[in-house]
Parts: structure tokens; C-alpha cells; sequence
């Protein structure tokens, strides 16, 4: 267990394959372990049929649970592997803004093409150039070890009117939606900023949120479909207080 090069990560993967398990980890990050076909099919935008075969490719390398119309989640194995993929995703995002001076709203697909390509080693590199545990749209880095984490953060709706909030991260969904991100750069809706809940509106009305500094405030309105899409921790906590995702045969260290 001292090497450093441990069996799986000679595990040589399609960039698809790596797409499919990175999939599935981040609607596990989201608590969805179970996914459906379906789903999948939407989100890679694939063909139902083309899930299936894949899957059943993935199953035959132990890489996930797969039953038809039972949907696919990630083994032990796959887990690990898929949150190394997400880990150089985040890492390289990271990097695109730190050190290349990129913008936010259009790093995830670069980051995307480097997530299959990036060695271990010029990973090492890049993560000695960022300071931040989150990629720039505020989800967490995954550990070397392959540890995801939650965080407490939650949708802009959950919270009551009066209140004070930090922007936490964007929906993963939202990483791809460049328009929608450069709206809400616009806004000043970016992760890391305070926003006050000014007021919410009955049904699907919008949200008023309060942004801007104590000597310029100004009252901006939100859909409640994009805010539900936003996440938040209250203002009077300082971290993400980042968990750990409970694993089987994890072992206490650190
Ligand atoms: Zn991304
Ligand atoms: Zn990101």
C-alpha cells in the first residue's frame, strides 16, 4: 500500500467510460446512488440503447451494480476511479482561473478534454498552483485517496426571507450552461459572494435578493427555477464544513 501507484489506476479507460463514471459520482455527490438508464441517456445525451451496452461494459469491469430497468451505481472500485476523474476536472478548472487567468463560465469545458488527458504527475503539478478545496463553481476537490465530500450547502429556496447567505457552488448542470453562468456573473451571483433573501414570492414567483456592499446594495430578482440551482450556506458560518462520503472499507486516517 506505500507505492504509490496502486492496481486500478492502471486501469486504462475510455474518455467515454470515464464520462459514464463521472456521470454517476456526481449524482452521488447529489445523494443519488441508484441512477436510471434513462437518465444517463439524457444527461450524455446518448441513446437509452448505447447506456445499456456501456453499462454493461462497466459491469463486466466491476465498475458498477448494473441490473436492467434497476438503473447503474458505482462499486467501491468505480467510485475510487470516478472520483479521480472529477478530481482532475476540478483541479484543472482550478488552475484555468488561478493561474491561467481564465474565466470561470468557460472553464468546465476545457476542463473536461484535461480531465482524460492530465497524468498524475502534471496533476501534482497543477494542485501545488491552486489554493481552494472547490473547482471555481464551488463543488469539492475529491481527495487523492478518492474520498468525495458533501458540504452543507443549500438551494437559495430553502432559506427564509431576512436572511443572509453565502453563495456556495452552482448545480452541476449549470458548469456547461456558459450563458446562464455569464448571467449570473452579471448579477453578481458568483460562489463566495453574501446575498441577502430580501424577499420570495408566493408559488413560482421570483426571489429578491439583496447584493452589494454595505455602501452600494441593489435589489436584483431571481427566478426561483435558476435559484433553485444556486446553493448556500448562512452567512455566519465560515467553511463548507465538508463530510466525508461514507465509505465501506474506508479506513480511519488523518
Ligand atoms: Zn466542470
Ligand atoms: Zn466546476
Amino acid at each position: 500500500m506505500k507505492s504509490k501507484q496502486k492496481s486500478e489506476e492502471r486501469i486504462c479507460l475510455s474518455a467515454t467510460e470515464e464520462d459514464y463514471l463521472a456521470m454517476l459520482l456526481r449524482s452521488l455527490e447529489r445523494g443519488v446512488k441508484r441512477v436510471r438508464t434513462t437518465e444517463i441517456a439524457k444527461v450524455l445525451k446518448v441513446s437509452p440503447a448505447t447506456v445499456t451496452n456501456m453499462l454493461d461494459r462497466l459491469k463486466r469491469r466491476k465498475l458498477v451494480y448494473y441490473r436492467k430497468y434497476h438503473g447503474a451505481q458505482l462499486t467501491e472500485k468505480g467510485k475510487i476511479l470516478a472520483a479521480k476523474i472529477i478530481r482532475k476536472h476540478r483541479i484543472a478548472e482550478r488552475f484555468l482561473v488561478d493561474v491561467l487567468g481564465m474565466d470561470w463560465t468557460e472553464t468546465h469545458k476545457e476542463a473536461h478534454e484535461l480531465e482524460h488527458a492530465l497524468s498524475d504527475e502534471l496533476l501534482e503539478r497543477f494542485e501545488r498552483l491552486i489554493s481552494s478545496t472547490t473547482c471555481p463553481h464551488g463543488h469539492p476537490i475529491p481527495s487523492k485517496k478518492g474520498e468525495i465530500f458533501h458540504d452543507c450547502s443549500q438551494p437559495l429556496t430553502e432559506f427564509v426571507e431576512g436572511e443572509e447567505v453565502r453563495i456556495a457552488k452552482v448545480a452541476h448542470h449549470l458548469e456547461k450552461d456558459v450563458k446562464t453562468l455569464k448571467k449570473l456573473e452579471k448579477l453578481g451571483l458568483v460562489p463566495g459572494i453574501e446575498v441577502k433573501i430580501k424577499q420570495k414570492q408566493p408559488v413560482n414567483g421570483p426571489i429578491m435578493l439583496q447584493v452589494g456592499n454595505k455602501k452600494h446594495t441593489r435589489t436584483i430578482a431571481i427566478a426561483k427555477k435558476i435559484a433553485a440551482n444556486i446553493f448556500a450556506i448562512p452567512a455566519t458560518i465560515k467553511d463548507l464544513c465538508l463530510e466525508k462520503e461514507a465509505s465501506k472499507d474506508e479506513k480511519r486516517s488523518q
